[in-house]
């Protein structure tokens, strides 16, 4: 199987021989940029269809337009401090601009006027949950997710519309029907099992009948049928979920960039695209702070090897970023550099206990109770420092841990992690990374939990600045196998 450029602009995988048959089914997921007004979500459209020639099935993931959830978030929040009068006004503007695109995007006046009817209700409902909130002053994770959860609703509805009206045969699904989850509100925790049910029962014989579904991603719900979602940017991963539950031929997640870069372009200009990735490379990346992919997004993938293209909705003949098992050697150590921030670091000093026998143990069970993930953890005869990303629990951990030692924690820190699987056994590496961050003060250093990161940490404040100086030093001589020189050497020279 290998990626090229057909139908026009559009790339496809081209399968081989009698495999073709069989391997037609493709899960497209849209974030937020890919649908953020009529002209992207017309982009959209022309996408799809391109696949439909072609002869694949596409089942279609999409996000709430870009920034509503946010929105929808700051609405919730302000209704919960009384601000009654701020939360409908965010709502009304909310209400305004999905009718304003569906107007723009259906011109059909019977399904138009079904869509805009629609769509007043569920802003009717969200306005009578935002006045309860703002009455009862107390916002639970549970009514959170159920405010949050209209993005995708509202989104799926309009784009399933849009795509009828283009001469897509598309049908809306509501994801809570397919996506069902653990109660664990804001964070749910998918069901696999019964998701492939689900997906069998309400996708496939619509993909079957030569149906296009369109299902909102992030959302899902539990076993009592109440709505949850699975964590912000959680799309990409309902994109994986789906794709592995049908046993898709290939995962394509459209966004806002060429594909996987070698770091955040909006940090760093002159990025240059990864053309192809392993899943744990991507699966590091992603969990270390790249936002072009949610953390989840890879194991649905890597558990039945369906490969995972990142695209540009915006660009859709550049061929992206491939992810797939196994990535072939490439002369440079690292792939690409990520950056998590709002982390902080405790650090835990047994005074006078030295590290005794379970000492470690007795820390970590304080991290469990309060289910505070830790990111990286340095210890020494009597401290300990460790590094995690709930701010909000920990003061709660803090007071625990005073317990059993002294401690003491500090916010606005960044991860900076460089990510490579041709790190491995590579000599003066270390040497060479912190040579490029010399000039900056670094707080706690890791390598060797994988085998294919180096991560350390810094202040907040000097993280681009980190990134660019090793951006510097590392991809000066990019290996062109691997990494999208042509598009830097077309850009200097034009
Ligand atoms: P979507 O709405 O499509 O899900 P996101 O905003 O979640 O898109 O993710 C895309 C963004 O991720 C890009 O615009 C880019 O700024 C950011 N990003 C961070 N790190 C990387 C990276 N290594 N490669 C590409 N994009 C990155
Ligand atoms: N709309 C959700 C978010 O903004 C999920 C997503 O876009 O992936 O977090
Ligand atoms: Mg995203």
């Amino acid at each position: 199987m290998k990626v090229g450029i057909r139908e026009g602009e559009i790339p496809i995988l081209e399968i081989a021989g009698d495999e073709k048959a069989r391997m037609s089914l493709v899960v497209m997921k849209f974030g937020g940029t890919s649908v953020e007004d009529p002209a992207a979500i017309g982009r959209t459209a022309a996408i799809v269809a391109g696949r439909v020639s072609a002869g694949k099935n596409p089942v279609v993931i999409v996000s709430a337009m870009a920034k509503v959830t946010d929105q929808l978030l700051r609405a919730a929040a302000s209704a919960a401090t009384g601000d009654k009068t701020g939360a409908l006004s965010i709502s009304s503007r909310l209400r305004s601009r999905h009718k304003d695109t569906a107007c723009a995007l259906v011109k059909d006046a019977k399904a138009a006027s079904e869509l805009l009817t629609w769509m007043d209700q569920k802003f009717d409902a969200l306005d009578e949950v935002l006045r309860g909130l703002a009455a009862i002053l107390e916002l639970t994770p549970r009514i959170s997710d159920l405010i949050v959860s209209n993005g995708e609703r509202l989104s799926c509805r309009m784009i399933a519309a849009a795509f009828r009206e283009r001469g897509i045969d598309a049908e809306a699904v509501d994801a809570r029907q397919v996506v069902l989850t653990d109660s664990q509100y804001q964070k749910a925790a998918p069901m696999d099992a019964a998701i492939e049910k689900r997906a069998e029962e309400k996708l496939r014989p619509l993909v079957k009948a030569g149906k296009v579904p369109v299902m909102g991603g992030f959302i899902g719900s539990n076993e009592d049928g109440i709505t949850t979602t699975l964590g912000r940017g959680g799309s990409d991963f309902t994109g994986a979920l789906i794709g592995g539950a049908l046993n898709a031929d290939a995962i394509e997640i459209w966004t806002d960039v060429d594909g996987i870069m070698t770091a955040d372009p909006r940090v760093c200009p002159d990025a240059l695209r990864v053309k192809v990735i392993s899943f744990e490379e991507a699966a590091e990346l992603a969990y270390f702070g790249a936002k072009v992919l949610h953390p989840a997004t890879i194991l649905p993938a890597v558990k039945k090897n369906i490969p995972v293209l990142v695209l540009n909705s915006r660009n859709p003949a550049n061929e992206g970023t491939r992810i797939i098992s196994l990535a072939p050697h490439c002369r440079s150590p690292f792939k690409s550099i990520a950056v998590k921030k709002k982390l902080s670091i405790i650090d835990v000093v047994a005074s006078r206990m030295l590290m005794t026998h379970g000492y470690l143990k007795e820390i970590f069970t304080v991290f469990d109770k309060h289910q505070c993930a830790v990111d990286m953890v340095s210890t020494s005869e009597v401290s300990v420092s460790l590094t995690v990303d709930s701010n909000d629990k920990l003061p709660a951990v803090a007071a625990d841990l005073s317990r059993l030692a002294d401690v003491k924690y500090e916010g606005k820190k960044a991860l900076i992690c460089l990510v490579g699987e041709d790190i491995r056994g590579q000599n003066g590496m270390a040497a060479q990374v912190f040579n490029a961050v010399r000039h900056i003060n670094v707080r706690m250093i890791s390598q060797g939990a994988s085998e294919i990161n180096m991560s350390f940490m810094i202040d907040e404040e000097d993280a681009d600045e980190a990134v660019r100086s090793l951006h510097g030093a590392f991809f000066q001589d990019p290996d062109p196998a691997i990494f999208d020189v042509e598009a830097r050497k077309a850009a200097v020279s034009s």
